[in-house]
């Protein structure tokens, strides 16, 4: 920022032309409120368990980073130490915070870790646990919590805003492996052979926020990968819970938040060990560390965002005989929702026939790029995009709606039944069903979709 004395009116001018070219001129809040259960709870991601919540390794937070440009432009993100914000809390927090703070869904960002070891949340994945009526009630009441906890917590990151620096920088982590095509138990032999197959994403996307002083008030950072070193039943943000606490350790004052990019294809292997959780945890923030070290580069205060809802095809409802087969399903949760399928299609039920996807782009000082997308997209599309759009892209998945995973075309037509290879057929197929749609895949134009989608909304942000 410049100032320049003007001699024939007696005042200070800003100088526009230089403005923000130091990354100055934004504002920034943070907030955040503990979402630990207080009490035994199921927890989220894995049919196989048996039981509720047993203690906690560490707290589950969400944390929100308000920013407002030089017009005074505002926006949200809220990151949440939870397995996916469902379609229900995310219109509802949308509906309050567009009553509270005038703030409109493109200017809002709700993104989920997906760790596994954090609680059910009411609307998502109910078939998939072995939940009596008192459970469900426990759910429930966590999720009504939950939505007030959210909006309570953009509100006072909004009241936080205060003059504020953004520069944005990019380090790297290499943990994440394509599980589809690499065994896991052959992963540490393929590993020291250098010989792991398959598309990953090891890019850590990092937004800095610098208070006026120069410390960091808040980092944000990404990575593609799921969150589940480990499924016991203790609560735990996992590998980006470790990396969070590291990187606050290291900056007491800072407001560290982590957001899942296109991992739905990556898991970090090998896992199941609590000391691979840290270590991948640790990996990550150093990655994070070596970004801010290399001077990120300043974001002038402009940002630009927009959204929209792309309506994807569902495949065909499935008919009763395959419903009939698949009561017989030994896997948790299929025949729970085949039974489900069967007695509603006997009721009369009119099923949906596509699905309202959120696809979002924030663009910052008119270079630096922020797609996201909802569900659990495969590695695919951050790739893709990236070549799309330019090396300034990040992409994040998990926001705004987790509703299933999100297949490209090559991972649907590798997941047709008859055609697949050992490990296949989750992202592609049954994941669909685990997430209780009335389908056993989406519809094969969904890649195209939005695709097309996201060079709308990249359109309408530049
Ligand atoms: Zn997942």
């Amino acid at each position: 920022m410049i100032l320049i004395f003007c001699r024939s009116c007696f005042v200070f001018v800003l100088s526009s032309a230089c403005f923000g070219a130091d990354g100055a001129g934004w504002k920034a809040g943070t907030a955040r409120a503990n979402i630990t259960p207080t009490e035994p709870m199921w927890l989220a991601g894995y049919g196989s368990r048996t039981n509720v919540s047993d203690g906690k390794v560490m707290d589950l937070w969400i944390k929100a980073l308000a920013l407002e440009d030089a017009k005074g432009h505002r926006a949200v993100i809220l990151t949440s130490d939870l397995l996916g914000i469902p379609q229900s809390i995310y219109q509802h927090s949308c509906a309050e915070l567009r009553k509270k703070f005038k703030l409109k869904p493109d200017q809002i960002i709700l993104s989920a870790s997906h760790s596994h070891c954090t609680p059910v949340v009411d609307g998502a994945l109910n078939d998939v646990y072995p939940l009596n009526d008192e459970q469900r009630k426990v759910i429930k009441n966590y999720a009504i919590k939950l939505e007030g906890q959210i909006v309570e917590t953009v509100g006072q990151a909004l009241a936080d805003l205060a003059p504020a620096r953004l520069a944005g920088g990019q380090g790297t982590a290499d943990f994440a492996v394509n599980r589809r095509e690499n065994p896991e138990k052959e992963v540490p032999k393929l590993r020291a052979q250098g010989a792991l197959k398959g598309p990953t994403d090891h890019s850590v996307p990092v937004l800095a926020v610098y208070l006026p002083d120069g410390k960091l008030k808040a980092v944000l950072f990404g990575y593609a990968c799921h969150n589940t070193v480990m499924s016991y039943n203790k609560w735990s943000g996992d590998y980006a819970g470790f990396a969070q606490l590291a990187l606050e350790k290291n900056h007491p004052e800072t407001t560290a938040m982590f957001f899942m990019g296109c991992g739905g294809d990556q898991n970090p292997l090998p896992r199941n060990r609590q000391e691979f959780a840290e270590n991948y945890g640790k990996k990550l923030a150093a990655g994070v560390e070596s970004a801010l070290a290399l001077s990120p580069k300043n974001l002038s205060p402009e940002l630009k965002t927009s959204l929209e809802m792309v309506t994807l095809p569902l495949g065909p409802l499935p008919s009763e005989a395959e419903l009939e087969k698949l009561t017989a399903n030994k896997a948790p949760g299929t025949h729970r929702w085949a039974e489900r399928m069967l007695s509603e299609q006997k009721a009369g039920k009119t099923f949906i026939r596509d699905y309202p996807f959120p696809v979002q782009a924030w663009k910052f000082g008119g270079e630096q790029l922020l797609v996201t997308l909802g569900g659990e997209p495969v590695v695919d599309y951050a790739l893709k995009f990236k070549k799309e759009f330019g090396a300034q892209t990040w992409v994040a998945g998990y926001c705004n709606d987790v509703m299933n995973y999100i297949p490209t075309r090559r991972v649907l037509d590798e997941d047709k039944p008859g055609s697949m290879k050992p490990g296949w057929g989750y992202e592609g197929s049954r994941a669909t069903t685990v997430y209780g749609l009335p389908a056993l895949r989406w519809g094969d134009e969904v890649e195209d979709l939005i695709t097309a989608s996201a060079k709308r909304v990249v359109e309408k942000a530049q």
